[in-house]
């Protein structure tokens, strides 16, 4: 992974680069130093108009892409085209392959489950450079999932977290199983299940019966939120950030039916509230 991101336009705002500069240094984050010159960099090279595939990206909003309000706007708008059955497929010639030779600055962190019916780059109509994405069964934690996360937001400087959840996960629905059943998943299966015991866990305790009555949409979306809220209760980097106001962290579920997407989940501001 390189340090040193692209020149494409950042905010005027450098609230968020001291910060991280200062958070960085207190952390002594190896190539914290890095990241925050390529950023310097970065902005003194958006002193001319945008050009080239970068201006293609932000074309369709008038939100600031490297804050959290712009870089949903823009996932947002991915997926309306993917729905639509209208991809642009962004950021995937050689331009821009020869323009993030230097670095990389992606805008969003997506911290999904490896289905592979749900490609974060396809479902929001990304590119090359768009987004860092990490992504484990049932999207579990462990500490090199969150190591990558604050990688992704703390030196690459991302300003959006989602967690991405999907319908009909085969992760949730064998955790389900294994609490209603007693029988454990073979090898390390079981590892990935125990981490999302703690989800169902919480569910049930609040009423909602036992995990074999509880309706698998409801599962799936507590454990969305569950895993948000594991987030910021593991990692001081992505609670200060939120509190900072310098990321937001959201949870999201895809429908594989339609291949739209839901806000379920909000910490900080996207300029949108999940749905009721
Ligand atoms: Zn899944």
């Amino acid at each position: 992974m390189s340090h040193r991101p692209v020149s494409e336009p950042v905010s005027s705002d450098l609230t968020g680069q001291t910060s991280r500069r200062s958070f960085l240094g207190l952390l002594g984050v190896a190539g914290g130093a890095v990241a925050v010159a390529g950023g310097t960099a970065a902005l003194a090279g958006c002193s001319s108009e945008s050009g080239g595939a970068a201006a293609t990206a932000t074309a369709t909003t008038t939100l600031e892409p490297t804050q959290p309000t712009g870089a949903w706007k823009i996932l947002r708008e991915g997926n309306d085209r993917f729905v639509r059955g209208e991809p642009t497929h962004p950021h995937q010639d050689a331009a821009r392959r020869n323009e993030l030779e230097a670095g990389q600055q992606p805008r969003t962190v997506i911290l999904g489950c490896s289905d592979s019916r749900v490609a974060p780059e396809i479902l929001f109509d990304q590119g090359l450079g768009d987004v860092f994405i990490i992504r484990t069964a049932g999207h579990v934690l462990d500490p090199g999932v969150i190591g990558t996360i604050e990688y992704g937001t703390e030196v690459l400087g991302a300003t959006l977290l989602m967690v991405l959840g999907h319908t009909s996960c085969g992760a949730v629905e064998a955790t389900a199983g294994t609490l209603a059943s007693g029988e454990q998943p073979p090898g390390y299966i079981g590892a990935v299940v125990d981490r999302i015991i703690p989800s169902v866990a919480q569910i049930t305790r609040d009423g909602a019966g036992l995990p074999a009555e509880v309706d698998p949409d409801v599962l799936r979306t507590a454990h969305v939120r569950h895993t948000v809220a594991a987030l910021t209760g593991y990692s001081t980097a992505l609670r200060e950030g939120v509190s900072d106001g310098r990321l937001s962290i959201i949870g999201v579920e895809y429908d594989l039916a339609d291949g739209k997407v839901r806000l379920v989940e909000v910490q900080g501001d996207v300029g949108e509230q999940p749905e009721a």
